[in-house]
């Protein structure tokens, strides 16, 4: 089928690229530098300089992929089998994956319904003696309560390592994601508020980690072919760096629009009683990565309904995530009992394109849909 005969919709998220993300790639395509040696003068090498200063850390450490990030932080972490490793259920499943992939256990800890982000009483209760790290996630773009989690974390000496994938441009008490863990992990996919195709990044302020990540992602090695421990490749390409550069110049304008339309959504959709809102707490400035509404006293047939009604009408509505990674075939052995907040979101949230291709006159046309369908 041609692309022009589908209709028109608002997709839930889309890559932004303009002649500048074509220079930046020419640049590196002439200059026949396609990877670059760890350490070495290169796209690569400004990109983790730019996003360090960003997120105001002492480190960043670009590799290819957000899930790249996960894996290498726990590893990092010193996370191996037999340890048993805290996470939401409500989340992507990379969150998770990576535990596995460490040859360690998920445990999967509920969320508070209001934020949809780990409840850290819950997570307080989890840890026992086989526990050695946490990791939070900033769902959706708005921060976990970092300073909570990270007060229990010390008190029971657990690697902190932040799932930031979904937060550029968030903050939380004036402070970037990343500021009270040990680790935090982005993903530059091409879904994400800035995005290089496939890739990620690692930013934290100890050295030890950072040597050592920087080792790990290119085979653990330090002098040439010669592997001070294991590692993988995870290297980030130059192209990959090349885009970054560019989109994160962008970064401000981009999370000013999606700003600028989660705010118009807001102010319209709060006329819809059935609806719950995205909040914005006090002291935490959401990156709105998704615009996620509730439905409240909704089951999952009704929601799904829902969606597929305002998707009918050209507006790309999307549910994540609909099955929590506790309930999914392969994770279903680590899931220790239900996660009935968690279970209950999945059921009833779902997301509205917010993101900064989308016009205030889509956003209305978004606002008079929902409100066609939901009432
Ligand atoms: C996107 C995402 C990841 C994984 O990032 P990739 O770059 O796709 O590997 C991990 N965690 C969360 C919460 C994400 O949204």
């Amino acid at each position: 089928m041609k692309v022009s005969a589908l209709p028109k919709m608002i997709p839930i998220n889309t890559p932004r690229i303009d002649e500048r993300e074509i220079e930046m790639v020419t640049k590196v395509l002439k200059s026949g530098i396609l990877t670059a040696r760890v350490g070495s003068s290169s796209m690569v090498a400004s990109f983790e300089q730019a996003y360090a200063k960003l997120v105001e850390a002492k480190h960043a450490v670009a590799v290819n992929s957000g899930t790249a990030a996960l894996h290498m932080a726990l590893f990092a972490a010193g996370v191996k089998p037999g340890d048993e490793v805290i996470v939401p259920s409500f989340t992507f499943v990379a969150t998770a994956e990576v535990v596995v992939l460490c040859g360690a256990q998920p445990v999967f800890v509920d969320i508070s319904p209001l934020t949809y982000n780990i409840d850290p009483e819950k997570f307080r209760k989890a840890i026992n003696a086989k526990t050695r790290a946490v990791i939070p996630v900033d769902l959706y773009g708005l921060s976990a309560d970092m300073q909570a989690i990270s007060k229990i974390a010390k008190e029971h000496n657990l690697a902190f390592v932040e799932d930031a994938a979904q937060a550029h441009g968030a903050a939380y008490r004036g402070k970037s994601p990343g500021y009270f863990a040990d680790i935090a992990c982005w993903s530059f996919y091409a879904s994400k508020n800035m995005t290089t195709g496939e890739g990620g990044m690692i930013t934290t302020d100890n050295d030890e980690y950072a040597e050592a990540l920087r080792c790990m992602k290119s085979h653990g090695e330090k002098g040439e072919y010669v592997s001070l421990m294991l590692g993988h490749n995870y290297r980030m390409p130059e192209i990959a760096a090349a885009i970054g550069i560019a989109q994160l110049e962008k970064l401000p304008t981009f999370l000013e629009k999606r700003r600028r339309n989660a705010q118009r959504l807001t102010e319209k959709l709060s006329l819809v009683k059935r609806l719950t809102l995205p909040m914005e707490p006090e002291g935490y400035k959401h990156s709105w990565y998704l615009y996620t509404v509730r439905l409240q006293n909704s089951n999952r047939a009704e929601r799904d309904k829902t969606v597929e009604e305002l998707r009918k009408r050209g507006i790309g509505a999307t549910v994540y995530y609909s099955t929590p990674i506790h309930l999914m075939p392969y994770y279903r052995k680590f899931a220790m009992h239900r996660l009935s907040e968690s279970e209950k979101a999945s059921e009833q949230v779902f997301s509205l394109p917010v993101h900064p291709g989308v016009t205030l006159q889509e956003i209305d046309f978004i606002v008079d849909s929902v409100i066609e369908v939901v009432g």
